[in-house]
């Protein structure tokens, strides 16, 4: 059934931008401060009240216009959005429609089905509205208007994607290029990045498409995963009922799995749209968009290249490191810091990566200080623990941040060479474990493993393995 029908997905991504102040006045953009405290006259739409464009916006969404191949519009002007909501105080939204300041641009990207560009329709700038809510208990509804005025930038892509790999794998590059860009964060689960799908299916080979629905409330990679398919498959399914798609917004539910209808379309709003009075037209120079292609900063390709080629790391590691921004931070700060790139390069790949799965984080969260990383490093280098207790001391420092000579102090974790004290841990091993000296003997060398293992254990990790090899080697 899945076979006889193509899907096709568009996205409308929102965006928050990183600036300091909103998008229109100079109130704080803060995440997490008391409700109504980041406003004025301008965000909470006071009669008479006038904005006025943050430079920085309009900076930033030229800058990911250019990274991803658009044209800059050089006369470009923002439009009221009209609808009454209580998040909304102005009762409308300065947004664009006629005039998006970027247009025409794609995304490649590269899946197992080889390259692809992604078209970019056009990158708009908008306000954010307020935050509703609602008091289940007690019935009342509050607004906050803290996030009325951040702005937004939307970046609405063409009907390209085919599948829910070729979404993620886009959202992932588009997302990658915009934190390069330090343009915004975002994070989907903080909602600073917001994804809506637009999808719709027909028969293999027709050309015409068919109707779409708009799926809302995505707010991770594999709710977005799972909600294409579920969603492709309902549409399948209807067809196949001759029964027809109804155009209008669903809300995907993640922890039931399945989406729900919001709006149809024939409820759908009448925006009526006019040019904003309050704010100039945007003219852009050609030298403006050079200064903002100059400043721009290392996107990841260059960096890549230029791991490689500086710190002589494999394309391997730097393909890992690159791949989050943060990562990429806290790896130039060690090495800066005067942590040999591979070493550095190894704790990052591995460990970090290991107890970033492990415990369910992003990247961001990493609170580490580069410094302590580099200190352990040389507790290694140096001899003062080994490699197990090196492992044990990293997961203190991404834990707790813990300094990590101090804490080897306190703990009596240094690496024991003593070998008249390893002696006597040998004498014991070696009487406890008759069975795997006699298989030794006998050449299964996996025996020899097991008893340096229980030797480290006696010694709580601590023992030099070399020392212990060669004593053990020795004794046997
Ligand atoms: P509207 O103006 O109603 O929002 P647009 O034409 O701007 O509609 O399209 C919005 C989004 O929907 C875009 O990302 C676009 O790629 C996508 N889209 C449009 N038509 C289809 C379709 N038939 N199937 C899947 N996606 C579509
Ligand atoms: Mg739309
Ligand atoms: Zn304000």
């Amino acid at each position: 059934m899945l076979s006889k029908y193509d899907v096709t997905i568009g996205l409308e991504v929102h965006v928050e931008l990183a600036t300091k102040s909103k998008i229109f006045c100079g109130c704080s953009t803060a995440f997490g401060a008391k409700p109504n405290t980041h406003t004025c006259p301008v965000c909470i739409g006071m009669p008479g009240s006038l904005p006025v464009l943050n430079k920085k916006v309009l900076e930033y969404a030229m800058a990911v216009g250019l990274a991803t191949n658009c044209d800059i519009t050089r006369f470009s002007k923002f439009d009221r959005k009209n609808y009454f909501y209580p998040d909304n105080p102005q009762n409308y939204q300065i947004s664009q429609l006629y005039m998006p300041i970027c247009r025409n641009g794609f995304v490649e990207i590269n899946t197992c089905a080889g390259n692809k560009k992604i078209g970019i329709h056009e990158i708009h700038m908008e306000e954010d509205a307020g935050k509703l809510i609602h008091d289940e208990i007690t019935g009342n509804s509050y607004v906050d208007y803290n996030r009325s005025g951040v702005p937004l930038i939307e970046i609405v892509t063409e009907p390209d994607m085919s599948s829910e790999v070729e979404v993620v794998t886009f959202l992932e590059k588009l997302r990658l290029i915009i934190q390069y860009l330090e343009a915004s964060d975002c994070k989907l689960n903080e909602g600073s990045m917001r994804v809506d799908v637009n999808l719709s299916v027909k028969k293999r080979g027709e050309t015409e498409l068919g109707t779409r629905t708009e799926m809302k409330n995505l707010n991770s990679f594999k709710a977005i995963t799972r909600a294409i398919e579920n969603e492709a498959l309902r549409q399948i399914k209807l067809l196949e009922k001759g029964e027809k798609i109804q155009l209008e917004t669903r809300r995907w539910d993640d922890v039931k799995g399945e989406s729900y209808s919001m709006r149809s379309k024939e409820d759908a709003r009448d925006y009526r749209y006019f040019p904003e009075p309050d704010i100039m037209p945007i003219v852009i120079s050609n030298e403006w968009i050079n200064d903002i292609k100059y400043k721009q900063p290392e996107l990841r390709d260059e960096k890549m290249q230029r791991y490689i080629r500086e710190y002589s790391i494999p394309k391997y590691d730097a393909d890992i490191i690159t791949s989050i921004k943060h990562m990429t931070v806290i790896f130039e700060k060690a090495v800066e810091l005067g942590g040999n790139p591979k070493k550095v390069s190894n704790y990052l790949m591995g460990e970090t990566m290991r107890l970033l799965k492990e415990r369910n984080m992003e990247a961001e969260d990493i609170s580490f200080s580069p410094v302590n990383l580099v200190k352990l490093i040389k507790l290694v280098d140096e001899g003062v623990i080994n490699g197990t207790t090196a492992k044990e001391v990293f997961e203190k420092i991404f834990n707790e941040d813990i300094e990590p000579i101090e804490y080897v102090e306190k703990n009596n974790l240094k690496m024991q060479s003593d070998e008249s004290w390893l002696q006597t841990v040998i004498e014991q091993v070696i009487a406890a474990n008759n069975q795997s000296v006699c298989d030794y003997k006998n050449g299964k060398e996996r025996a020899l493993g097991f008893l340096i293992g229980q030797i480290m254990k006696e010694t709580k990790g601590k023992a030099n393995p070399a020392v212990v090899k060669k004593l053990l080697l020795e004794n046997l």
